[in-house]
Formats: structure tokens, C-alpha cells, sequence
């Protein structure tokens, strides 16, 4: 999208805004299953937390994707935005046995990490098939945050753990329909991502009646100029022929899932702020802007880097500033960031906003939640309109206190 269409955004529906492009989102899901061509059966389910607007959903439908939830709330989103059931695959981590059946008998896959769930899940509903996700215990991810893959991680059901699951297996008599891992998120190196997945392979061969092996996401995606980003060409070839043989090998035609969530929708985001002010203090120039952690809380719960550009200024000297919110606590977007030159009014673009940034949102200090656009076919098109000030009380109900409390009578 150009700088002109961005900043249409802003004067048709407000600041601050999100605006996400379709092409970008349609240019990921191709590159991915590209790179992948070499597989007979592929399975690309998006990780709808990432960002989670039915028209987005929709719009994946229609390019062919599933659906990857981890709450019930999810799965029902997932049925609104058309997905049939089997194209919905449920993967929650720490969830009641309800939830699951819940889940269950809207007829999504299951997926489940925790062996007392599957013993309990498996002796009531012996037919109905179920994945199981594996904790491989590789580390491919840099931040601990959301690197799920390692031994003290609540993701998943230890390799170690093997045993356990065969036993389950064989006194409930249910089938396992799949075997996934997700390692977490920033697969910097496809060595370590490729070495999981062999553990994956070992363990799927224990397995008689398997569809499909899912490994998960995690892909890391460019943030700013110079970032490394998964080579997925690279990885598509490799994990491609790998997985091949290990259907010829196993003598069965599986499926091959991935669950990205940041790779599809990441790059495609746009979050759009205006400047409040611009405040000199003695040692630093801030950048005030119309939002703050209550709508992009990433560089403050994870230290995230988003580039930071002056959509209004591209042309202006360059200048440093540390770019803040107006949320009272410290919400810092950037410190000492290169931009170019910003006046009161100029609005500023956050990039890669598409993913883990309006589905983290919230009302903190009461503010309202931005709308969402969508840019597809050449046009913008309202997806969510901003919070008003009925959505901050909807679910208020008050209390009478005209109605005195009654005093203790004395005895
Ligand atoms: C969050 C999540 C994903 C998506 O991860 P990304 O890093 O956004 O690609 C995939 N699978 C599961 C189970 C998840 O919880």
C-alpha cells in the first residue's frame, strides 16, 4: 500500500487506525505453499489469534487455508467465517476436558498436550480421533517468551512421555490422527527446525494410524532492515523432501500442517497514529502520540522493534525521537529512533502490525479500541468500527446506593 492510501485510511475513519492488505496476506499464503509444492498433501491452517477479524478469516478461506484456535471462542469464530469444521483444528494448552468436548462436538479436530486430559478425553470418546502435540524440547526460537519448545515449557507432551501415550492408546483404544509440535516463534535457524522435526518423524512411526504430522509454526518474519527471516523456500525444499520419504517410508500418503500465524498476517498490518505533541526535554525529543500500550502493547510486553515511519513528513530531515503513548504508565513504542522530522498533526505508521497487535488491545484507561480497515480490490473497506463509549459500559450494571444499607438491629 502507498503512503497516500494509508493516510486516506486515517481521514476516512479516524485515528488511530488499523489497516491491513489483502495482497500482502494472499502474497505469504502463496509464497508458503510454494514453497511446499513439492508436498502432495499440504495443509496451511492460520493461527487466527494473531489476528482474528472475520473478514481476514474470510479472506483466508477463500485462498484455501484452515483454521488453527486455542479457545472455544476460536473455534465459533471460525464457524462464522464460513470455515467448515475439519478445516478448524483446536489447539489449546491448559484448557478444561470440557472445553475440549465442547469443541469436539462441533466436530473440529482435536489436538491435545497433557496426558490426564487425553486418558480422560480418550476412555469417554474412544472414536473420535485425536492429534497430539509433542514437546520435542528444541530450542529454535530466541525470545523466552515465546519459545514453547523447551524442557520446562507448559506446551506439550514430553518425547519423553512416549510410553505413556502408547499406553493410553492401547487401554482406551482410541486413535491418534496426528502428531504436531510448535515450537514457538523465530525459527532463526532451519537446522534446529529440521532436527525437531526428526524427532517428530520418530515418534510418528510409532503411530499406526496417522493422517497428518503439523509443525506448527514459528517462522520468523523481517521487522527491520537487515533482520534475518526463515529461508521457507529453503526450508520447503529441504523439510519437503524429508517429509516425502518419510511417507514412502511409513506407506502412507500423510498431510503436512503448518499453523503461521505471524508469516501470513505480520508484514500485511499498518497501525496509524496521529501526534499529539512533540515535547522537548532536556536530554531527549518525545513523539506524543494518540495511542499508547492499550492498542500495540508488543515493544512493552516482548521488547518488540516496529519500524516506526512519518507517513505525513517522508521527505523531512531525519531526526531522533522516542516515540510514546498517553497511557499512564511508561509506554514506550521507540527510543531514539531516526524519523523523519514530526509536527503536531503528522501521522506516524507502525509497520508490521498485522500480527499479535489488535488482538492484544484492550480498554486500559478507558479508552476505546481502533477500527480496522481492510485494503482489498483497490478499496478500503471498514472491517471493525472503534469502541464508543456504550461498548465501555455494556456489561456495567450498577448498583442502587440511594438504597441504604440496613443497620444490624441491636439486641
Ligand atoms: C500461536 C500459535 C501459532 C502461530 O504462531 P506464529 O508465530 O504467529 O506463526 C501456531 N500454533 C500454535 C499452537 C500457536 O499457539
Amino acid at each position: 500500500m502507498t503512503n497516500n492510501q494509508l493516510l486516506k485510511a486515517v481521514e476516512e475513519f479516524g485515528s488511530p487506525v488499523y489497516v491491513y492488505d489483502a495482497e500482502k496476506i494472499e502474497f505469504q499464503y502463496k509464497r508458503l505453499t510454494n514453497a511446499f509444492k513439492s508436498v502432495k498433501n499440504l495443509k496451511i491452517s492460520y493461527a487466527v489469534k494473531a489476528l482474528s477479524n472475520i473478514s481476514v478469516l474470510k479472506l483466508l478461506n477463500s485462498l484455501g487455508s484452515g483454521v488453527d484456535t486455542v479457545s472455544i471462542q476460536e473455534v465459533q469464530l471460525g464457524l462464522a467465517a464460513g470455515f467448515s469444521p475439519d478445516q478448524i483444528i483446536f489447539t489449546p494448552n491448559g484448557v478444561s476436558l470440557s472445553e475440549i468436548e465442547e469443541a469436539a462436538k462441533l466436530g473440529v479436530k482435536i489436538n491435545i498436550d497433557n496426558l490426564a486430559i487425553l486418558e480422560q478425553f480418550g476412555t469417554k470418546y474412544p472414536k473420535t480421533p485425536v492429534c497430539i502435540r509433542i514437546n520435542p524440547h528444541v530450542m529454535a526460537g530466541g525470545n523466552s517468551k515465546i519459545s514453547v519448545g523447551h524442557i520446562d515449557s507448559k506446551f506439550g507432551i514430553s518425547i519423553h512421555q512416549i510410553p505413556h501415550i502408547l499406553r493410553i492408546v492401547e487401554n482406551t483404544k482410541m486413535t491418534i490422527n496426528g502428531i504436531h509440535m510448535h515450537t514457538g516463534s523465530d525459527i532463526l535457524d532451519i537446522e534446529v527446525f529440521l532436527y525437531a522435526s526428526e524427532i517428530l518423524f520418530e515418534t510418528a512411526k510409532q503411530f499406526k494410524n496417522l493422517d497428518f504430522i503439523d509443525f506448527g509454526s514459528g517462522f520468523k518474519v523481517p521487522y527491520k532492515a537487515g533482520d534475518i527471516e526463515t529461508n521457507i523456500e529453503e526450508l520447503g525444499k529441504k523439510l519437503g523432501d524429508r517429509f516425502n520419504d518419510f511417507c514412502k517410508e511409513y506407506g502412507k500418503d500423510l498431510t503436512l500442517a503448518f499453523e503461521p500465524g505471524k508469516f501470513l498476517v505480520s508484514e500485511a498490518g499498518s497501525f496509524l497514529v496521529k501526534v499529539n505533541a512533540v515535547k522537548q526535554t532536556t536530554s531527549t525529543v518525545f513523539a506524543q502520540i494518540d495511542s499508547g500500550l492499550n492498542h500495540l502493547i508488543r515493544p512493552m510486553f516482548y521488547g518488540s522493534h516496529h519500524d516506526i515511519v512519518n507517513i505525513s513528513n517522508p521527505e523531512g530531515r531525519e531526526r531522533f525521537y522516542t516515540v510514546v503513548g498517553y497511557i499512564c504508565e511508561t509506554d514506550t513504542f521507540g527510543s531514539n529512533r531516526r524519523i523523519n522530522e514530526i509536527n503536531e498533526g503528522d501521522v506516524l505508521c507502525f509497520k508490521n502490525a498485522g500480527a499479535y497487535c489488535f488482538s492484544m488491545a484492550s480498554n486500559y484507561n478507558s479508552r476505546f479500541r481502533p477500527a480496522e480497515v481492510l485494503w482489498y480490490n483497490n478499496k478500503l473497506h471498514l472491517i471493525r468500527e472503534r469502541e464508543t463509549f456504550e461498548d465501555l459500559t455494556r456489561n456495567q450494571i450498577e448498583v442502587d446506593f440511594s438504597v441504604k444499607p440496613k443497620k444490624a438491629l441491636a439486641k
